[in-house]
């Protein structure tokens, strides 16, 4: 196993997706103060053993893609990169499972799948980068959730060692956990590696359908998408998977010279199957769009929409960054968010173009992004700020705000209730007695000083973050290239 205490390499693992102004290092040392490259479940039981000894904690890292800080560090201690866990164990066409440890991508694997005639059901957009045993932790929803479910669907069982030491098996490789007590699977899945460490998944997979057909239709209006996906639910058609993008969306491709339309919003499907089943899908799926208003694009260009998924900020090449705000909420509060959104962007002064899928049939998640310089003070305060009014918004409408993290862990009493937020504490601390397992997140928001930060305090201070960046000037990132365009 690889360690080292290099500092820019220590640097590099001080941040994930979404990096820290450097005035956070008043309340977070999210410097780790050693860098473990784990490549066996021996290693990570060792590196538990000895932070148990030392009181150190240990941080789980995949890619760290996600935008939450769930792979930084608050109080220092050991971070540990799993991307060195990266070995296909397995492939078993027949039981049509894959085994796998938890540092491989999720490219990386669907990659192995193909040339085997086989194929995965579900994977997060950020597929080329992401790891199998991050997306499992956040329990996310991605790319195939609408037909064949979510990460937490497909896993079988995972090996996973506790903060105590113990490896346990929380699933089955072969039998799914029907009528066997409690399915274990599902206490890690979206525990945000505060449980303990995966170092092994087992995941169904599926034969490669015959047909996988994009599908494109163009909307003048964002507020016309929901009819059609309403109608899309109540209908036989089942596409893999439903992406859209808006005007903005578009424009700013197109002003970084992408090859992209103009449209008011653009919504993709996939659709999978024999060819005979793709055919009558698409019939079906043209009529419910056309009814709907809406007018179908060219076959390449959902080709080029669909090879574009993995690829959704591309505007990042403006040469700044681009913060997601991510939400989920019911299919018929959809437009009252959506107003609601566009509402928030302009009281906050910002241009964000919005993209997002539909997670099932009940459900669509709404991913709203701005460009701004993510290390400044004053653009990474509005960032928290925007984040934090869009999940208000998505609670008041019945949904919720993805994620926890460090900066969302005291939403979980208003997702969970009083009790249920409880029950998930005593959890933690039963699994956890030392408290070494990726302190400082989910169910609290911890600081460098060991002492946690008030849920109320935190929510507080985001939403002032959003009253300053009310009474800050407009945010003019992009402009010039924008006006720009024919
Ligand atoms: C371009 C882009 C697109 C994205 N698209 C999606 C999407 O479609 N759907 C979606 O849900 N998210 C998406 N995300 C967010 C993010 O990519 C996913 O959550 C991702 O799967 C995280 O994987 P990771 O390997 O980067 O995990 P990290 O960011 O490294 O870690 C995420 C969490 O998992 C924990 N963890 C990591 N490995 C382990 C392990 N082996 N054992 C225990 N805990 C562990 C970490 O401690 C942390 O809390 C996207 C992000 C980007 C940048």
């Amino acid at each position: 196993m690889e360690t080292t205490d290099d500092k820019m390499e220590r640097r590099l693992y001080s941040h994930d997706l979404a990096p820290l102004p450097k005035e956070m290092d008043l309340i977070f040392k999210t410097m780790p103060d050693h860098v473990d490259r784990p490549q066996y479940t021996q290693d990570v039981v060792q590196l538990v053993t000895k932070a148990i000894s030392t009181k150190v904690a240990l941080v789980p890292r995949g890619a760290g893609t996600w935008g939450l800080g769930g792979s930084v560090p608050v109080k220092g201690g050991r971070v540990l990169d799993m991307t060195a866990m990266n070995k296909i164990l397995e492939i078993d066409p027949v039981n049509l499972i894959a085994r796998v440890q938890p540092g491989i991508t999720w490219k990386a694997l669907s990659d192995a799948l193909d040339a085997k005639g086989l194929f995965l059901p579900c994977y997060p957009s950020s597929a080329p980068s992401a790891t199998i045993g991050g997306w499992v932790s956040t329990g996310g929803t991605g790319i195939g959730a609408y037909k064949y479910g979510t990460a937490g669907d497909i896993v079988r069982d995972m090996e996973v060692v506790l903060p105590t030491t113990e490896v346990i098996h929380t699933g089955d490789k072969y039998v799914p956990q029907n009528g066997c007590g409690p399915n274990l699977n599902w206490l890690f899945i979206g525990a945000e590696g505060t449980f303990g460490i995966i170092t092994e998944i087992t995941l169904s997979v599926l034969p490669k359908p015959e047909e996988m057909r994009p599908l494109t239709y163009s909307f003048d209006d964002v507020m016309k998408m929901q009819p059609a996906f309403v109608k899309l639910a109540r209908s036989e058609v089942r596409p893999m998977h439903i992406m859209f993008g808006d005007k903005l969306h578009y424009d700013y491709l197109r002003a970084i010279g992408k090859h992209a339309p103009q449209v008011g919003c653009l919504v993709t499907c996939m659709m999978t199957g024999s060819k005979a089943s793709v055919d009558m899908e698409e019939h079906l799926l043209d009529e419910i769009m056309k009814n709907a208003g809406a007018k179908k694009e060219p076959q390449e260009l959902a080709t080029h929409e669909w090879e574009e998924r993995n690829y959704e900020f591309r505007v990042r090449e403006l040469g700044v960054g681009a913060i997601p705000g991510e939400i989920l909420v019911p299919m018929d509060k959809l437009n009252v968010v959506l107003q609601g959104t566009a509402k928030l962007i302009k009281d906050l002064k910002l241009k964000a173009p919005l993209i997002g899928t539909v997670a099932d049939q009940n459900t669509v998640m709404l991913m709203p992004y701005y460009l701004t310089d993510e290390h400044k003070l004053v653009a990474s305060t509005a960032s928290m700020g925007f984040a934090k009014r869009l999940g208000d918004l998505a609670s008041d409408n019945g949904g919720r705000a993805v994620g926890l993290g460090i900066f969302f862990a005291g939403n979980l009493s208003k997702y969970r209730g009083k009790n249920g937020a409880e029950l998930i504490r005593k959890m933690k601390d039963l699994l956890d007695p030392h408290g070494i397992m990726n302190p400082g997140k989910m169910v609290q928001t911890g600081t460098r000083y060991g002492i946690s930060m008030p849920a109320f305090l935190m929510n507080f201070g985001m939403h002032m973050m959003g009253s300053m960046k009310r009474i800050l000037p407009r945010d003019k990132i992009g402009e010039k290239e924008l006006s720009k365009l024919k």
